[in-house]
């Protein structure tokens, strides 16, 4: 169970967390022997609170909160360990810098750490020789500094691949990777609690002659110009998805069939009323809300099916789709990522 699939950020909790309370367990158990009962107290609780973030982030793969929390643990035993043993406790300030930075937000990481660093610099400024003191002052600034830039630049890193991995490049709305992702959240989502969800599906209309007449740029410049409108037009909770060449899905969650419909009308009025940005371009709508028991592509080839037939009501037009149905044609073959 240990190896399901973690994300890095659980993988780094398990590890600091079992880690931590494993090498910390040792010093507890001899303090207690040595009947430094203050010291025992305070290694037996950063071994218990380890354990029990361990524990709690293994069995429920929930890690934000814990990642503050075992931050704000390994910084507070830091500082009361140096307070009770002084100067000769201070090397646990290396590993405790990179664990909150492997933990928090780079920003934070920083604040809490130089936060830290100047409690312990009021702590041992007459304890340790001037320039022991001034040794371990500027090798653990050194340290944070290496380590912030490091932690700035995987972030920066990271956020750029999650972009690559997400985002539709012409348009910068989710890409059908990113909506069959999305689809299945809410569906497992639905599972837990059953809120009304919907779906709008979306395609230019006569795309194609537009292409034909003004050329293939002027149609990618079109469909970054109808992204804009719908964006604008979207409540926060609806997310954009360029599922195919000039279609879009929209998927709203806690959103009945009714409120779908009224956003979907807003949306074909919101293109309607830019013609002149758009070359005359105009969109057709299918609108399905969710029932029970299907996949996300039964429930999209609903919506889709009803988008042929806004398209068989002469276009720039919406059609809702009332009845749970079979998926069209179109869907079968895709199989069943969502289920
Ligand atoms: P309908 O109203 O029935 O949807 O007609 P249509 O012409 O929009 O539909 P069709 O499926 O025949 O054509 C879709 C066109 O969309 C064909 C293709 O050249 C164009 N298209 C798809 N992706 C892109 C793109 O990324 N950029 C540009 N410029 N055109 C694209
Ligand atoms: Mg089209
Ligand atoms: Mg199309």
């Amino acid at each position: 169970m240990i190896f399901r699939d973690r994300s890095t950020e659980e993988w780094i909790l398990l590890s600091i967390s079992g880690l931590g309370a494993i090498s910390i367990l040792p010093f507890s158990v001899l303090r207690l022997i040595e009947e430094e009962w203050l010291l025992a107290a305070l290694d037996s609780f950063a071994v218990v609170a380890m354990a029990s973030i361990f524990l709690y982030v293994y069995l429920t793969g929930r890690a934000v909160l814990m990642a503050h929390l075992l931050s704000l643990i390994c910084l507070l035993v830091l500082v009361v360990t140096v307070s009770l043993k002084g100067a000769a406790q201070t090397y646990w300030t290396y590993p405790a810098v990179l664990v909150v930075f492997f933990l928090l937000r780079p920003a934070l990481a920083l604040a809490s750490v130089l936060l830290v660093i100047a409690a312990l610099t009021t702590l041992l400024v007459g304890e340790m020789p001037p320039l022991i003191f001034a040794a371990f002052l500027l090798s653990v600034l050194a340290t944070i500094g290496f380590t912030a830039i490091f932690a700035w630049r995987t972030r920066a890193h990271k956020e750029q691949l999650l972009r690559l991995a997400t985002k539709d490049p012409l348009t910068g709305a989710g890409n059908r990777r990113a909506m069959e992702e999305k689809l299945l959240e809410c569906l497992h989502s639905y599972q837990r609690t059953p809120l009304p969800m919907s779906l709008i599906l979306l395609d230019l209309d006569n795309f194609k002659a537009v292409n034909d007449k003004f050329g293939h740029e002027e149609g990618d410049r079109i469909l970054k110009a109808v992204t804009r409108c719908i964006q604008q037009r979207l409540r926060r909770i609806d997310q954009l998805y360029r599922f195919g060449g000039e279609e879009f899905v929209v998927i709203t969650e806690n959103t009945s069939l009714r409120e779908a419909g009224l956003l979907a009308e807003a949306l074909r009025q919101e293109v309607a009323d830019a013609s002149a940005e758009l070359n005359a371009v105009t969109i057709s709508l299918g609108v399905a809300q969710y029932h029970p028991g299907e996949t996300g592509y039964e429930w999209l080839g609903r919506a889709d099916r009803c988008m042929y037939q806004a398209k068989g009501q002469g276009r720039n037009s919406l059609c809702i789709c009332n009845q749970p149905d079979q998926a069209t044609e179109r869907y079968k073959d895709l199989g069943s990522p969502t289920k």
